[in-house]
């Protein structure tokens, strides 16, 4: 996490847990669209498999993510953190972001800001 690109920036798209749209248009030399995300998206298709990063995009994009992704979901509080587990539905669309810690941590500090940790 050495290189974190900020909403506006250029650059390649980090992941920075803020939950952000990094819609670029495709293009890496465009910045990023910076919205507050509204879904979750594994990349890749359904045809040939998961590939290597999830993404996020905010209501505009979501339908150009979507011909991007392998999966995809709503957008929920544990999305993204590290060790956190994408479990894929039958059906795209349905999956959901698990983490194993978090009820553990959610009943030990039930007002915890999860986007900020
Ligand atoms: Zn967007
Ligand atoms: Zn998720």
């Amino acid at each position: 996490m050495s290189c974190i690109r900020k909403p506006g920036e250029p650059g390649r798209y980090q992941p920075i847990m803020q939950h952000l749209c990094g819609f670029d248009g495709g293009d890496n030399g465009n910045p990023i669209c910076g919205k507050p995300a509204e879904h979750h998206h594994y990349a890749g298709s359904p045809e040939t498999g998961p590939s290597d990063y999830t993404m996020f995009s905010c209501a505009e994009h979501f339908t150009q993510c979507r011909t991007h992704s392998w999966d995809y979901h709503d957008i929920a509080a544990v999305c993204d953190v590290p060790g956190t587990t994408w479990i894929s539905a039958r059906v795209q669309g349905e999956g959901f972001c698990v983490w194993p810690e978090a009820e553990a941590v959610m009943s030990e500090q039930t007002s915890m800001n999860l986007v900020s940790q």
